[in-house]
C-alpha cells in the first residue's frame, strides 16, 4: 500500500522546501489516499515532487506536522528514536546540563508537537500533536530506554482539546505519579509538583534570566509581579536585596513559593495572593517604591487577534512599573506569547519611557535558556522574552 500524498498548490511549497514544518490546511490542493488522523503521509509539490514526510490530523489547522525531508527515511521508532537522542545529547553532552532541563523542545528539536522536562529523575511529557500523542506508547518505551526514568507523567496543556482534537488525560504512562519533588536551579533549592503545578510542574525556560536579575537586586527593595513560585524572588533575595514582594493570583502557586522561601533560609521575602493589576495601582497609590521590578504576565495572546490587547495589557503594566521605579532602578520586562515580537516590546519601552520623560536602557534582551532553543527553520520557536532594562 503506497503512503497518502498531499499535493501543495502551486507556489506554496517554498516554506517546505525550506524546512518549515507546519503545513496549513490552505496550502493544500488535494488529499489523496485516504489518510487516518496520525497516518504517515508524502508532501509533494503540485506536479508531484517529493518535498516531506510527515504525519496527518484532519483536526487541527497544522494539517500536517513534517518530521523528515529525507524521500528514503521512514517514521519510525528507529527515526523517533534518533531524534530523541539528538535532543538528549544536546542538553547532556554540549550544554551540560545535570539539573532539571528541558530535554526535548518540539519543533526545535525537530520533533513539532512533543516537549519533555525532567525534574530530578521523573520526565513530564506534554504532546500538542494528536499524531505523537497517539505514539506516546512508543515514546514512553523509547524515553524508558534512553534515559531510564523512575516515571513519565503526561500532561496536557489548556485548549490543546480544541486545536488538535486531542483528548488526553493528565496521568502517569510508566511509574507512579511522584509527590512533591525538590530541584536545584542555581544553587537554590525550588519546590515542585508535576501533578499540580503549571505548565509541566515549573517554567525552566526563565532559569537563567533569574539569575541575570537576582544579580541586579543586590542592596534593592525588589517587586516579583506574576511570581509563581518565586523563581525570581528567590534569586533576588539570595543575591542580597534589601526586601521582596512576590505577587500573585493563585494560592497554590504562592504556597509553593512560600515553601522555596523557606527550604533556602530567606527571610526577607512577602508572598501576597492579589490581581497584579489591581496591586501595582494600590501600591502606586501609597506612593511605594522599588528598585527592581519584574513582569512576568501569563501568555496575554494566544491568538494573532488578541495582539492588540495583550499589548495594551502590557502598556498598562508597564506605565504602572514606571510610577514605583525608583530613579536608577531596574525594570525586568518578560513575555511569553511568540506573537508578540521583541522589536514590539522595544518599541512599547521606548514610547512609555519617552512619555514618562525617563532615560531607559536596555541593559541585556535575553530569551529562554538554551536548553530551549530556537530553530532557524521555525522562528515561532523564539516565543520567550526577557528585557533588563535601567530607568533613570
Ligand atoms: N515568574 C514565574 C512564572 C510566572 S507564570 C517564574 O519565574 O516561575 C505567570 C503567573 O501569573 C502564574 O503563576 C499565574 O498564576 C499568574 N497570574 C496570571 N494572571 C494573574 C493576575 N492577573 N494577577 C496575578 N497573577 C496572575
Amino acid at each position: 500500500m503506497s503512503t497518502p500524498r498531499i499535493l501543495l498548490k502551486a507556489k506554496r511549497a517554498r516554506p517546505f522546501f525550506g524546512m518549515h514544518p507546519w503545513v496549513y490546511a490552505g496550502a493544500i490542493e488535494a488529499v489523496s489516499g485516504d489518510p487516518k488522523d496520525g497516518d504517515v503521509v508524502e508532501v509533494v509539490s503540485h506536479v508531484g515532487n517529493f518535498i516531506a514526510r510527515g504525519l496527518y490530523n484532519s483536526q487541527s489547522k497544522i494539517r500536517v506536522r513534517l518530521y523528515t525531508w529525507d524521500a528514503q527515511q521512514s517514521l519510525d521508532a528507529d527515526f523517533f528514536r534518533a531524534q530523541l537522542q539528538r535532543a538528549i545529547q544536546l542538553r547532556r553532552d554540549v550544554l551540560r546540563l545535570t539539573g532539571a532541563c528541558r530535554l526535548v523542545f518540539s519543533e526545535a528539536d525537530g520533533l513539532s508537537g512533543l516537549s519533555i522536562d525532567q525534574f530530578d529523575r521523573w520526565l513530564v511529557v506534554q504532546f500538542t500533536s494528536l499524531a505523537l500523542a497517539m505514539r506516546r506508547e512508543m515514546f514512553a518505551d523509547l524515553l524508558t530506554e534512553l534515559v531510564q526514568p523512575a516515571g513519565i507523567y503526561l500532561r496536557t496543556e489548556r485548549g490543546i482539546g480544541q486545536l488538535e482534537g486531542l483528548e488526553l488525560q493528565d496521568g502517569s504512562l510508566r511509574g507512579d505519579a511522584p509527590g512533591p519533588l525538590t530541584i536545584d536551579e542555581n544553587g537554590l533549592r525550588v519546590q515542585i509538583s508535576l501533578t499540580e503545578g503549571q505548565k509541566t510542574g515549573y517554567y525552566l525556560d526563565q532559569r537563567e534570566n533569574r539569575l541575570a536579575v537576582g544579580r541586579l537586586a543586590v542592596g534593592r527593595r525588589m517587586l516579583d509581579a506574576f511570581c509563581y513560585s518565586g523563581g525570581f524572588a528567590l534569586h533576588a533575595a539570595r543575591a542580597g536585596a534589601s526586601a521582596v514582594l512576590g505577587v500573585d493570583a493563585s494560592e497554590p502557586a504562592l504556597q509553593l513559593a512560600r515553601t522555596n522561601a523557606e527550604l533556602n533560609g530567606l527571610t526577607n521575602i512577602v508572598f501576597e495572593k492579589a490581581d497584579v493589576f489591581n496591586r501595582l495601582g494600590t501600591l502606586v497609590e501609597a506612593m511605594e517604591r522599588f528598585g527592581v521590578i519584574v513582569l512576568d504576565p501569563p501568555k496575554f495572546a494566544r491568538a494573532g487577534s488578541a495582539v492588540d490587547e495583550a499589548m495594551r495589557g502590557y502598556r498598562r503594566l508597564l506605565q504602572q512599573s514606571l510610577r514605583l521605579l525608583e530613579p536608577g532602578g531596574i525594570f525586568a520586562m518578560c513575555c511569553c506569547s511568540g506573537l508578540i515580537k521583541r522589536e514590539m516590546l522595544h518599541d512599547l519601552l521606548a514610547q512609555e519611557a519617552s512619555q514618562a520623560r525617563r532615560l531607559l536602557q536596555i541593559l541585556e534582551s535575553r530569551g529562554a535558556a538554551a536548553d530551549h532553543p530556537v530553530s532557524a527553520l521555525c522562528p515561532e520557536t523564539e516565543y520567550l522574552k526577557c528585557v533588563i532594562c535601567r530607568v533613570n
